[in-house]
């Protein structure tokens, strides 16, 4: 075993770089190829059904069946010429996964011959089986029947041989089992609550858009090196392993020149990325060795969080193709950075008009201001609430450990904006007040400097930071679905809103100038906000943790608990007077949460314990053997003097002994409390009883890690994190 290990090693280091085919075509000529986006539309659609179709995306306009028929005869006419044989409802289930089941385009014409057929009713709807995915008990056990519904405002696709269709996914009794149903729901409550008080601003406005763009961060492991991981395998992370001599400290990863097999890996997904109208921007190593970063620009928020999910499939089949494995995991290695999705999101006017970032004269900059203030109310009200939506197993390893986020949800101003707001509060009350776009352009009182966007500090301690024009919603963990984070924040932020114009208007109808009754309105908000939600600070701090429980802020840490705040009574008033979840779905989401909880440390702690015992303890005990033979031959040797000889051996051999039983007390104990784990009934006591395995699994790596560190390197069975993370 240990020369295999050698010989892994040896076989990952010598890869070379791929060659990356690289497309004759400029990427804005390829850009989108493979999505049934309005250019391909227009060939494959007769201009009535084009305009149909339009008018169902950019309008919610029902299709009748007929032109839905017509949509997908055009879709199949196109698909067909990509090579395409089958057709499936994409949709992403609670898993946190995408699924997707294939069927042929196939199907006997009325002579009896074989033809590809494509019909409406089966781009509209389709009925798998909803009983195989989570859905928390919603699902009656006699009716298992589950409904996918195409989701047109997210272009369907093609990956490999299969046109995939964006689908959101709903029990028989109309529930939702899926992340982009509440999502597109949430998103549109955004919109609604937003637009009457855009209109105040330019009445022409008639809708407002959600944009989200994803910063992706993620490892790349040789494919070798992985598969002789049993738990990167099983559970995406190591569970065991000594730190590497070298790791972060010399901040030598971050932004440096990409190895050359990484960068061919890149240069395909980008690629294939384009080709499916994603349009990857940046990419970059990250902080950690063989940790990088991916992000596109950023797009309306329902169709980038689709390409998210899209690129993290495609993301790992490119990478099989280097002989490298993609880990999305948060924290795939112990003691560097994990990874996170950063979530930057914003909100915009139809008619161009940017809400988050200062606008151009006073009047934008006080609609900036409105969304600025009511967007931290909102964040501040439901602040326990979000930390819920981005806490998961996983996560747990990034929130409150020693690395962005902190467990508490706080917002990051900066400098600038911080005065800002101090500055509106020392305003007299009904004093006209203008905020300049421009230094000196206006006799504004308050004033935004031009230069603002690259005046905002980085905190990178901030769970919510504003970044100039948008804010950045950094506790999203790097596998997890955007939407989950994404549906919270625009219902906090619709029902804030909501709040704000029922307050605003009892303003306006005393007769008060828009200016005055706007500002009048926002104050007190902008008053509570410095109070309790803006923090500039160091999150990390022990002071912030006592100072946050102070000013009311959640500061939970176990996140089975944290799940408890999306069945609060004021999370149930929020969900369900916008429309999003009912009472039923909230619980039966929190039942899901609190299962995949359960079962993917179950997963981790059986992997664990099987390690300790299968791969560990044997090599501790070959090493141990040759020190005792090493001892019996000094005996021999030396009959005087072996005991001096032998020291080292000697000590050795009772420091694995000790090692030795500390870890197999350990895995039993572990093991005793996993059998009252899995007997209890209740999922939440089960999470929480977990919750407690998964602390104790950190106490058993410790005997293993110890033994790394003195077992002969060439008995030791498992790749190293020196060569997990330095050979690429
Ligand atoms: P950082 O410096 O924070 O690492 P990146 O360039 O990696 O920045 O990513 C920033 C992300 O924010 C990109 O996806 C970018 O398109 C997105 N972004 C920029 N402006 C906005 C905006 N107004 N709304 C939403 N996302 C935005
Ligand atoms: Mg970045």
């Amino acid at each position: 075993m240990s020369k295999l290990r050698f010989d892994v090693v040896q076989d990952a280091f010598k890869k070379k770089a791929l060659d990356v085919e690289t497309p004759l075509k400029r990427p804005s000529d390829y850009f989108g190829e493979l999505v049934f986006n309005r250019d391909t539309m227009r060939k494959y659609l007769d201009p009535k059904i084009y305009d149909a179709l339009v008018d169902c995306i950019d309008n919610g306009r029902p299709l009748d069946l007929y032109t839905a028929d017509r949509v997908a005869d055009g879709m199949k006419e196109w698909a067909v010429s990509h090579g395409v044989t089958h057709i499936t409802h994409w949709f992403q289930p609670l898993t946190e996964l995408t699924a997707e089941k294939h069927d042929s385009l196939l199907e006997y014409d009325s002579r009896g011959r074989m033809i590809e057929k494509f019909s409406g009713k089966s781009l509209i709807q389709q009925e798998p089986d909803a009983s195989s995915f989570p859905n928390g008990g919603i699902r009656a056990t006699f009716e298992a029947r589950g409904y996918t519904a195409w989701d047109p405002t997210s272009p369907v696709f093609i990956q490999g041989d299969t046109l995939c269709i964006p689908t959101i996914f709903i029990s028989y009794t109309g529930e939702a089992l899926d992340y982009k149903a509440p999502l597109k729901k949430a998103l549109k409550a955004v919109s609604d609550a937003a637009l009457p008080i855009c209109r105040l601003f330019d009445p022409a406005v008639s809708r407002v858009h959600s944009y989200l763009g994803w910063e992706q961060e993620y490892f790349l492991v040789d494919e070798d090196l992985y598969s002789a991981r049993p738990d990167l395998i099983l559970t995406g992370r190591t569970l065991m392993g000594h730190a590497s001599s070298k790791n972060q400290q010399l901040d030598d990863h971050y932004f440096a020149a990409l190895p050359s097999r990484v960068a061919a890996f890149m240069r395909e997904l980008e690629i294939e990325g384009y080709r499916l109208g994603i349009p990857i921007k940046t990419r970059h190593n990250e902080v950690a060795p063989n940790q990088f970063e991916m992000a596109p620009i950023y797009g309306e928020c329902n169709l980038a969080n689709d390409q998210n999910q899209i690129i993290m499939n495609v993301m790992n089949q490119v990478a099989r193709k280097h002989h490298f494995v993609v880990l999305l995991h948060e924290k795939p290695f112990a003691g560097i950075n994990g990874s996170g999705k950063h979530n930057n999101w914003s909100l915009g006017t139809d008619k161009g008009t940017m809400l988050l970032a200062p606008g151009k004269d006073p009047k934008g900059n006080l609609q900036f201001i409105t969304f600025f203030v009511n967007i931290l109310a909102a964040v501040q009200r439901h602040n326990a609430l979000l930390k819920a939506s981005i806490a998961s197993a996983t996560n747990a390893h990034r929130l409150g450990a020693n690395e962005a986020p902190p467990a508490i949800v706080s917002a990051f101003l900066g400098r600038t904006m911080t005065e800002v707001l101090h500055k509106l509060l020392e305003l007299p009350s009904g004093t006209p007040i203008e905020i300049a776009g421009k230094k000196g352009t206006s006799v504004g009182i308050v004033e935004i400097p031009e230069i603002f966007l690259d005046n905002t500090d980085r905190n990178r301690t901030s769970p919510f930071a504003f970044t100039g024009n948008r804010f950045e919603f950094r506790a999203v963990g790097s596998s997890a679905n955007c939407a989950g984070a994404m549906t919270v924040l625009s219902a906090a932020v619709a029902q804030q809103l909501g709040f704000f114009k029922r307050d605003l208007d009892k303003e306006l109808a005393a007769g008060k100038p828009l200016e005055i009754a706007v500002m009048d309105t926002l104050k007190p908000i902008i008053r509570s906000v410095i109070d309790v939600v803006c923090f500039d600070g160091n999150g990390y701090s022990d002071e912030w943790k006592k100072e946050a429980a102070r000013r009311g802020l959640d500061t939970e840490t176990y996140v089975p608990k944290m799940f408890k705040a999306f069945t609060t009574p004021e999370s149930i008033d929020l969900f369900t007077s916008l429309g999003i979840y009912s009472p039923k779905e909230l619980e039966a989401r929190n039942e899901v949460k609190w299962d995949m909880y359960s079962k993917k440390i179950q997963i981790e702690a059986r992997v664990m314990g099987r390690m300790a015992v299968n791969h560990v303890i044997p090599a501790a005990i070959a090493y141990q053997n040759a020190l005792l033979e090493n001892v019996t031959r000094m005996k021999e040797a030396f009959p005087e003097t072996w005991r001096e000889h032998a020291s080292v051996a000697t000590r050795l051999i009772e420091s694995i002994s000790w090692h030795i039983s500390d870890l197999q007390w350990k895995v039993d104990a572990m093991v005793e409390a996993r059998k009252k784990a899995n007997a209890l009934e209740n999922d939440y006591e089960k999470a929480l009883a977990y919750h407690a395995i998964a602390e104790s699994l950190e106490a058993i790596r410790r005997p293993i890690d110890k033994l790394e560190e003195i077992v002969d390197n060439d008995l030791w069975p498992l790749p190293k994190y020196r060569e997990l993370l330095f050979i690429n």
